[in-house]
């Protein structure tokens, strides 16, 4: 048989590129894909999502549905690597944010090596477990819930940051403001929730229902931009709504231990005398300075409140704007449903308060 030399030379090549394209897959199957981070921490990347392998090496970044690309929190700036935008990711992304490579961190999957560019703070989250010391209710919808932290037993973070308690048997998480101030946590290792009740809701089901003294939890944090600026001399005006208390109450107990140092009003707004809760302790600190002022406003009075109520009825945030004068001088932590939000921010600018001064916190 006579083979042509072409035929010899074209075989040897594709043998050769075949032996080299199997030992290629052989051995890049078997390399550890890393992740890069701000162009120091390498980790090993596993099999997942972005948010569970970064959870898995102790990076803990806030992802308030649980990772279902329904809050959009879980934001981080994707360098390299990563793949395409999905189409869950692009609601949540304006175009300055897709142009900078910010993804949602539970979509992305790590099937290659990645660089990526984290806030410094999120290095610092940690996960905590703890014991449930106290849960009890304080208005037929809200629980009031203290934990107490077993390991590690120290949180360092600033009056109004937020926690992610993590719901037993379902490892998902949701947020949840520190309603205690950071010396709680110094002095007796405790941080304090106010959880209110969403009907049919997973986490606050297990709160409202199952949780009982005693309960071992597990908690990352602190997160959150949304805190007292201690070094500002405004005055203060808070505004605050139903679960939106939380963060409210972390601040005023910051006040106090700073000595309430500068004039502050605290606006609650609520339907009626049923969901008002810790009145007690604002009159107390009403009582202790004279540059305090809670102002509860009652929006949709029951027969009996109508007969007993001597307070201001109404949406809070028009007894906002009626009491109140010029606010250029001061500043504002406002904590509550969107719409109540919205119609205080618009309200406050009117009063002449600085746009950047209105911070906020939605839920
Ligand atoms: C930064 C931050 C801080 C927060 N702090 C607090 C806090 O201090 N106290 C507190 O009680 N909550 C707080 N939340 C809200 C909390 O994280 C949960 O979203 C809420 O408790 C519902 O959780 P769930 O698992 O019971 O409901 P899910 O199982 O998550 O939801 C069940 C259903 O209810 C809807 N739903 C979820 N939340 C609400 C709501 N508020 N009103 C109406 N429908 C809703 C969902 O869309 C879903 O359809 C905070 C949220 C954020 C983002």
């Amino acid at each position: 048989m006579n083979i042509q030399p072409i035929y010899i030379l074209a075989s040897i090549f594709f043998g050769v590129a075949f032996v080299l394209a199997i030992a290629d897959f052989l051995l890049t199957s078997n390399e550890q894909q890393v992740i890069n981070i701000n162009d120091e921490e390498y980790i090993p990347a596993g099999d997942g999502t972005l948010l569970e392998v970064l959870g898995e090496n102790g990076i803990f970044i806030p992802a308030g549905c649980g990772g279902k690309a329904s809050c959009g929190q879980c934001k981080v700036t994707v360098k390299e690597g990563g793949g395409d935008i999905l189409p869950t990711e692009e609601p949540f992304l304006d175009e300055e944010e897709r142009e900078e490579g910010v993804r949602l961190a539970c979509q992305v999957k790590v099937n290659e090596d990645m660089k990526l560019e984290l806030d410094e703070s999120l290095l610092d989250i940690e996960e905590y477990t703890a014991r449930v010391a106290e849960v009890r209710s304080v208005t037929p919808t809200v629980k009031h819930v203290r934990l107490e932290m077993i390991e590690p037993t120290d949180i360092e973070f600033e009056a109004g940051q937020y926690a992610q308690i993590m719901i037993p048997g379902f490892e998902e998480y949701r947020a949840y403001s520190i309603a205690s101030p950071p010396s709680m946590a110094r002095e007796e290792n405790a941080l304090q929730f106010t959880i209110k009740l969403v009907p049919g809701g997973l986490c606050t089901s297990w709160v409202h229902f199952a949780m009982e003294e005693g309960d071992i939890v597990k908690f990352t944090g602190p997160f959150g931009h949304f805190y007292l600026d201690e070094e500002s001399d405004r005055e203060i005006i808070l505004i605050g709504g139903g679960a939106g208390m939380a963060p409210m109450r972390g601040i005023l107990e910051r006040l106090d231990e700073l000595g309430m140092p500068r004039p502050t009003r605290y606006y609650f707004g609520a339907r009626n005398s049923d969901e008002l809760y810790y009145g007690d302790r604002f009159a107390e600190l009403e009582e202790k300075y004279d540059n305090f002022e809670y102002i509860p406003a009652l929006s949709d009075p029951t027969p009996e409140d109508k007969k007993n109520w001597d307070g201001p009825t109404g949406f809070v945030t028009d007894v906002l704007d009626e009491r109140e004068g010029s606010l250029e001088n001061a500043e504002s932590y406002l904590c509550g449903p969107p719409p109540m939000l919205d119609a205080a921010e618009r309200i406050l600018v009117d009063h002449g308060m600085p746009e950047e001064k209105v911070m906020f916190d939605k839920f």
